[in-house]
């Protein structure tokens, strides 16, 4: 239990979280522009990040198959540095200057997953690959989860996360009392492993944000978006045992990929065949 700070008690919910984003306020998502509600510092969850990310990495079983493991470690740098670029040309570098890519390959065929924490931590499953098939492929699943990372999706999901479950007076000792839930609460906003307590799916809006800026940063890195489509239809087809990042309740899965094809066009202008 979080206990109410005192000086702070005599304040409503509903002031204390007008307050609360005040204070923090908004965060800009680069390319579409839309204002997100990040309460929780950067700071803090690119120190949970790093915690967390060692944590899985020691849990879980790397692959030993050196052509997959490279392959996702290049096409991760190369959509990484694509990313960086990005953010020079909009004049946001400092948005991810503390970003040190790491890229990891987990063997479980069952988990048809990736994910990307703050601070450019990124875990694909091996279940994921007969799925995304090549290269291309692999760089539409890590373009999305970068873009997911980049927009700050994981704060706002948290900071939904954290209001829901401590309520407000909560929310301000939460990160330092209540370690526990804290942790949890991220690695749901996240997207890690299949089997969570709490489930914090990303919005729909936050879904289609991903695929729109996935497919700029795939096309800078020299991947051809158009194969964004033929994925996302491989990957409705597989239906079943789907971790919460892929479940296909938002956006529904034509909707998705119709809206893919209308962004397509964009993201061509970006696209250099390398
Ligand atoms: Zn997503």
């Amino acid at each position: 239990m979080i206990m109410k700070s005192p000086k702070i008690g005599y304040l409503s919910n509903a002031a204390l979280i007008a307050l609360l984003l005040l204070i923090v306020g908004c965060a800009t998502v680069p390319v579409t522009g839309r204002k997100s509600l990040n309460i929780l510092p950067d700071s803090e969850l690119l120190s949970m990040s790093l915690q967390e990310y060692k944590d899985v990495l020691k849990k879980s079983k790397l692959s030993n198959d050196p052509a997959e493991v490279q392959m996702v470690k290049r096409v991760g740098k190369r959509i990484a540095s694509a990313t960086e670029q990005f953010f020079t040309e909009k004049g946001m570098k400092s948005e991810i200057k503390n970003y040190k890519w790491e890229f990891n390959l987990i063997e479980d065929d069952k988990v048809a997953n990736a994910w990307c924490m703050p601070g450019g931590k990124v875990a694909v499953y091996t279940g994921i690959l007969p799925i995304t098939q090549d290269a291309t492929g692999l760089a539409v699943v890590m373009g999305h989860e970068i873009s997911h990372a980049i927009a700050k999706h994981g704060n706002e999901r948290m900071s939904q996360g954290l209001l829901a479950q401590l309520g407000a007076a909560g929310l301000s000792a939460a990160l330092s009392t209540n370690p526990g839930a804290t942790s949890q609460i991220f690695m749901a906003a996240y997207g890690v492993g299949a089997n969570v307590g709490v489930l914090l799916p990303y919005s729909r809006i936050q879904e289609s944000e991903a695929d729109h800026i996935g497919l700029i940063l795939m096309a800078k890195a020299g991947y051809d978006p158009r194969e964004a489509v033929p994925f996302w239809k491989r990957m409705n087809e597989k239906g079943g045992n789907r971790p919460p990042e892929f479940l296909s309740t938002h956006p529904a899965p034509e909707t998705r990929i119709k809206d893919i094809e209308a962004k397509i066009p964009e993201a061509m202008k970006y696209y250099k065949r390398k």
